[in-house]
This record gives structure tokens, C-alpha cells and sequence, in this order.
């Protein structure tokens, strides 16, 4: 009867739902009757309205992040993030040097920038991870070289939930006179975020990571701190990042900001308890392995292996869960995790293993069907190999 129902939704890590009253909010922001305008519009009410609408949003996700109003940047999302911050730094500071410390582990968006400005004559490291997923304060210290300009590494690991030690490799960076980018797509609003505490100059946020609209996010930027802007055109957000502000989309985010704020300490217990509730379900399967970090991770994703089950089967077989596996999607051909790959994994394990991702909506009801479901898949994969 289970492939009559939706899958329950365990890809909280992809992308969130958005919560309800973010979708009120952004609602009201749409049509005459709401706050539609123009927020640069200078001659009228409408736009005073929508201006204030978007400062209150300035607020709520300064706030947050413990940043100034004036650092925040408003953006298409992390990946706009992310390229702003890596090529602005990059363009503004060549002269310094046109060194950059990254990890072989980030996100496709630090990634791919990365490799751009190699294209341009840019060197850069790729640090490897530690067997659990995370870099340490060593492994920056013995690659900062005096021609660095810029160490880019993120909070969470998004396909393990690890978190980096980012206040002190912050503090290293400040003493070395290297500006610090940290994507924090997958912490804010997860964990505790705090630019000026952890030693942060440049920090990539995404909405639709917790429970705010796709399509905007903000880049923060320490006042002081000067990077190129990749996008020209009427000079918005100080210059840094020019084009009409979408009004409704960051209202959505500062609600989802402000949310998150007050939920944090909740919502932080509710997601442990549900991902011990399946750890603890799943642990005595014969072959099973924890990806990352057991204990330095944020509680709201799990990444599991299943040694000795095919990879596509397990997938299959698991059709009622939605969840995200081991494997990208290359083209035609399916390619094994390369964060998997860079802890340790071969590709046979890469393909057999799982994130399974809870959030605000998850409930104990559904893992207790999670940890069924898997165990009875897994039961008969290894009775159909055997
Ligand atoms: C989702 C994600 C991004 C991309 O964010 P978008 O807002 O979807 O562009 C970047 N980095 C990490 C770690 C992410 O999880």
C-alpha cells in the first residue's frame, strides 16, 4: 500500500518546505492590494512601504547572524553567494596574491568558481578532508602561503552534516591578514551562526534552506572588507550587487529568519532526538557504517553505508522514502558521491550509501516507518545476493 502514499520526505538537506506563515508573508507582497512596489522607488508611498518591508528583512537576517544591517547583501541564493564572495575577493585583492585555500569536499558553487579563477591564473588548494568530513586549523595554518588572499570553507558539509571548526580557523586567518568565506547554506538556522564571534568575513546564506523561498539569499560581507561586484546595472546593495530587489522573496526570508531564531533551541532538540530515533533503529543492520561525524554534526542529517548491497537496488527498493543516495546524476552515468569518495569511500560503498535528512515537519512516527522500511529493504537485498 506504501507506493499509494507520498514518500515520506527525508531530503530536508535538498531543500526545505517552506513554513506557512513565510508563505503568508510573501503573499502579501504580490499583488495591488499588498506590498507590490518597487523598494528604490523614492517618489511614493508604495515604494517607502516596500523599502521598509525589505530593511525589516535586513533586520530579522542580520539578527541571526549577529551582523550589522549594513553587511548584508541581498542575492539569488548560496550559489550567487558564494560566486560573489570567491571571484569578488579574487578580482579586488589579485594584486595581493592570487593564492586560495578551499576543500576538496565543498559545494559545487565554491567548487566550480574555484576552478574558473584557475582558468584566469589563480592557484588554488583543495584541502582533504579528515576521515570524518572536516578540516582542521592545522591543515589551513601549513597551506597559507603570503600570496593568499582568500581560505573558502563551509559550516555543514551538506551530503554528511559534518561542521568545521570555523571560529578558530577564523581566528587564524585574521592573524595571517587571509579573508575568511564560509558557506553557510546548510548552518543558518541550523546551528548557532555568528559572524562576529566565529571570525567570519564573508558568509553565504540560502532561504530555501530553512524554510524561506528559492531563489534569494544573502551574501554577508564585513564592513571594511571590499570585494568586485559580478553583476552591474544601477548600482544596488552599495554597489556590491545590482537589480530590483525582490520584495516578496525577502520578506519570505526574514520571516524565515526570525522563525528560525525563535525555534532554534527547540527545533535543535526535536531533530536530535529524531536522528538518534534512527541511528539507534538502524546501527545492528549487518554492514552498516556512519558517515562524518557522529558527534560534531548538525542533528538534521545522517548519512549511512550499506556494505554489501547494490547501490541502484537499494535505491529502488527504498522508493517509498525520499532521500538522496550516494550517487550524482553525470550526465547519462551515475558518478559516486566525490565528498564520499574524498573520506575514504570506494565507489561500490559511495553508490550503497544514503543521506537521510530530517527537519521542522519530520516526526518520530515517520522514522519509526524510516527504520522499517530500511530494514526490511536491506533483509531482502542480501537474501536476493546471497
Ligand atoms: C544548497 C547549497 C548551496 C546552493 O544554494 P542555492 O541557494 O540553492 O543556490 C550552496 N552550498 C551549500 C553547502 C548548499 O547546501
Amino acid at each position: 500500500m506504501s507506493n499509494l502514499m507520498n514518500p515520506i520526505y527525508l531530503d530536508y538537506a535538498a531543500t526545505t518546505p517552506m513554513d506557512p506563515v513565510v508563505a503568508q508573508k510573501m503573499a502579501a507582497c504580490l499583488t495591488l492590494d499588498g506590498n507590490f512596489a518597487n523598494p528604490a522607488s523614492r517618489s511614493h508611498r508604495y515604494g517607502w512601504m516596500a523599502e521598509q518591508a525589505v530593511e525589516t528583512a535586513r533586520g530579522q537576517i542580520a539578527k541571526l547572524i549577529n551582523a550589522d544591517v549594513r553587511e548584508i547583501v541581498w542575492v539569488s541564493g548560496a550559489t550567487e553567494a558564494n560566486n560573489l564572495a570567491i571571484k569578488g575577493v579574487a578580482q579586488q585583492h589579485s594584486a595581493k596574491g592570487k593564492h586560495i585555500i578551499t576543500s576538496a569536499i565543498e559545494h559545487k558553487a565554491v567548487l566550480d568558481p574555484c576552478i574558473y579563477l584557475q582558468e584566469q591564473g589563480f592557484e588554488v588548494t583543495y584541502l582533504q578532508p579528515q576521515t570524518d568530513g572536516t578540516v582542521s586549523v592545522q591543515q589551513v595554518k601549513d597551506a597559507i602561503r603570503p600570496d593568499t588572499v582568500l581560505v573558502s570553507l563551509m559550516f555543514v558539509n551538506n551530503e554528511l552534516g559534518c561542521i568545521n571548526p570555523i571560529k578558530e580557523i577564523g581566528e587564524l586567518c585574521r592573524s595571517q591578514n587571509v579573508l575568511f568565506h564560509v558557506d553557510g547554506a546548510q548552518a543558518v538556522g541550523k546551528t548557532g551562526v555568528d559572524v562576529q564571534a566565529q571570525n567570519i568575513d564573508l558568509l553565504s546564506v540560502s532561504g530555501h534552506k530553512f524554510y524561506g523561498p528559492k531563489g534569494i539569499g544573502i551574501l554577508f560581507v564585513k564592513r571594511g572588507v571590499k570585494i568586485a561586484a559580478q553583476i552591474h546595472g544601477g548600482g544596488h546593495e552599495r554597489g556590491m550587487r545590482s537589480g530590483t530587489l525582490a520584495t516578496h522573496q525577502i520578506v519570505g526570508l526574514g520571516e524565515a529568519a526570525h522563525i528560525s531564531q525563535a525555534a532554534l533551541p527547540q527545533e535543535e532538540a526535536h531533530l536530535s532526538a529524531l536522528r538518534i530515533q534512527l541511528w539507534n533503529g538502524l546501527k545492528d543492520i549487518e554492514g552498516i557504517t556512519l558517515n562524518g561525524s557522529e558527534h560534531a554534526c548538525v542533528p538534521g542529517i545522517l548519512n549511512i553505508s550499506f556494505a554489501g548491497v547494490d547501490g541502484e537496488s537499494l535505491l529502488l527498493s527504498l522508493a517509498d522514502l525520499a532521500v538522496s543516495s550516494g550517487s550524482a546524476c553525470n550526465s547519462a552515468t551515475m558518478a559516486p558521491s566525490y565528498v564520499l569518495k574524498a573520506i575514504g569511500l570506494d565507489d561500490e560503498l559511495a553508490h550503497a550509501s544514503i543521506r537521510f535528512s530530517v527537519g521542522r515537519f519530520s516526526t518520530p512516527q515517520e522514522i519509526e516507518q524510516v527504520v522499517s522500511s530500511v530494514g526490511t529493504a536491506i533483509k531482502r537485498l542480501k537474501g536476493m545476493a546471497a
